[in-house]
Parts: structure tokens; C-alpha cells; sequence
């Protein structure tokens, strides 16, 4: 292929900018607010499932209170009864009189042993609420973070994004001047070669792939005329002369 010194030369200022663009694409990719972000929804889900468990705990036990002081009404009532017929008279034997008064005694026995299973409840749900309650004051706290890395991350994607777009357009500008065999033949290669398509020739090594020519490569590039197009034995990059080539 032929190619004019000078479209050759801009053919690096293209790689440049190639090189410059994918640079970006990877700062994009590998932002650290991404792996950040991760890490804050790993710890957001496994707040969310020990904050279901708490608040299934606080409504178990608000159950559990409800049944309890359903027990202890049911035995007061019944105390109550053997207390109004205590007191109204009508119970005269004293056999049944006594009888009553170990079943009244036996009920309050009862009733306060329920109260104390209530007080137990009521403690254990004071706890599980507050276990509610700081799990929800973490949770806002991780939302806050999520919020600030994702600001972060926006910031720093639109920067990016600002800087590709001024990029391109300085792509756009040079790839114009060259011509389209010899851009086609980069693209090709830069898709071969991990982005790079073409590299400088400096003090007899070739940037693409970073090895030194051997002399026979050199003597055979020093013997090329200015606009042949002459490609890298090892890597096959398109290698452009300049003033540092030490040929
Ligand atoms: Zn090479």
C-alpha cells in the first residue's frame, strides 16, 4: 500500500486519539464508584431481609400480646364472677363457701402469673422494635450513600462523556484527511490488535509491540520508499517513520 508521509504521520495522531478514546471507555467501565455502588447494594438487600425478620418479629409478638391479655381478661372475668358471688350472700353452705374462695384464690394466682407472661411480651417487643427502628436508621443511612456515590458516579460519567464527545470530533477532523484505504487498513488492525493499529517506529523498536527490529527489517524499511506503507514483521502494525526512527 501507498500512502503519502505526511497522511502516514496524521495516521498517528489518529492512533492517539484512537488510544485516548479507549483510555476513556476504560475509566468509564472501571469507575471505582461502581464497585462502590456494589458493595452498597449487597449491604442495602441484606438490610432489607434482617429488617423483614425484625418488623415479622415486632408483629409476632404484637399477636403474642394480644392472645396473652386475652388470657388474663378470660380469668378476670371469671374472678370477678366468683367475687360478686362471694359477695352477694346467696352462697350460704359453708363448704361451697370455702370452695369459691380457693377457686378466687386460685384465679388471681392465675391472673397475676398471665400479667407476667404480658409484661414479658411487652419487654421482648420493646426490644424487637428497637431493633426495627435502628435497622431503619441504617437503612436511611445507606440510602443516603447510595445517593452520593450515584451523584458521584453520574459526575464523573458525564465528564467522561464530555471528554469522548470532544475526542470523536477531533477523530472525525483527522480521519478526514486520510485516505480511506489507509484508514480502513488501521481500523482493521487496531480491531486485531487490542485498539492499536498503528505505532511510531522509535531508535529501531517498533511501539506497537515494543520489540526492536532486526537489522535485516531495518536495512529492508531504510530501503522502502517515503510513501510505502511498511508494516511490523512481528505484530504486522502498520509502522510509521518519523525522526526518531533511527534508520
Ligand atoms: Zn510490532
Amino acid at each position: 500500500m501507498k500512502a503519502a508521509p505526511r497522511d502516514q504521520q496524521r495516521l498517528l495522531d489518529l492512533q492517539e486519539l484512537d488510544s485516548s478514546l479507549d483510555r476513556l471507555a476504560h475509566r468509564r467501565r472501571t469507575l471505582p464508584e461502581i464497585a462502590e455502588l456494589a458493595a452498597l447494594q449487597e449491604r442495602a438487600n441484606e438490610l432489607r431481609d434482617r429488617l423483614v425478620t425484625a418488623e415479622t418479629d415486632v408483629s409476632d409478638l404484637d399477636r403474642e400480646q394480644v392472645k396473652a391479655e386475652q388470657d388474663v381478661d378470660q380469668v378476670r372475668v371469671r374472678a370477678e364472677r366468683d367475687s360478686k358471688r362471694l359477695d352477694s350472700g346467696m352462697v350460704t353452705s359453708a363448704k361451697d363457701l370455702a370452695s369459691l374462695q380457693s377457686e378466687l384464690a386460685s384465679l388471681q394466682r392465675r391472673q397475676g402469673d398471665l400479667e407476667e407472661v404480658v409484661l414479658e411480651i411487652m419487654e421482648r417487643r420493646e426490644e424487637a422494635e428497637g431493633k426495627v427502628v435502628a435497622l431503619r436508621a441504617e437503612r436511611a443511612e445507606l440510602e443516603a450513600a447510595l445517593a452520593e456515590v450515584t451523584a458521584r458516579k453520574d459526575r464523573a460519567e458525564q465528564e467522561i462523556d464530555g471528554q469522548a464527545e470532544l475526542t470523536r470530533s477531533a477523530r472525525a477532523g483527522v480521519a478526514a484527511d486520510i485516505p480511506a484505504d489507509l484508514l480502513a487498513l488501521h481500523e482493521k488492525l487496531r480491531e486485531q490488535f487490542g485498539g492499536v493499529g498503528t505505532a511510531p517506529l522509535t531508535r529501531g523498536q517498533c511501539q506497537g509491540c515494543m520489540l526492536a527490529l532486526n537489522t535485516s527489517d531495518l536495512n529492508r524499511i531504510r530501503a522502502a520508499a517515503p510513501d510505502d506503507v511498511v508494516r511490523c514483521e512481528e505484530c504486522r502494525r502498520i509502522l510509521v517513520r518519523t525522526p526518531e526512527s533511527g534508520l
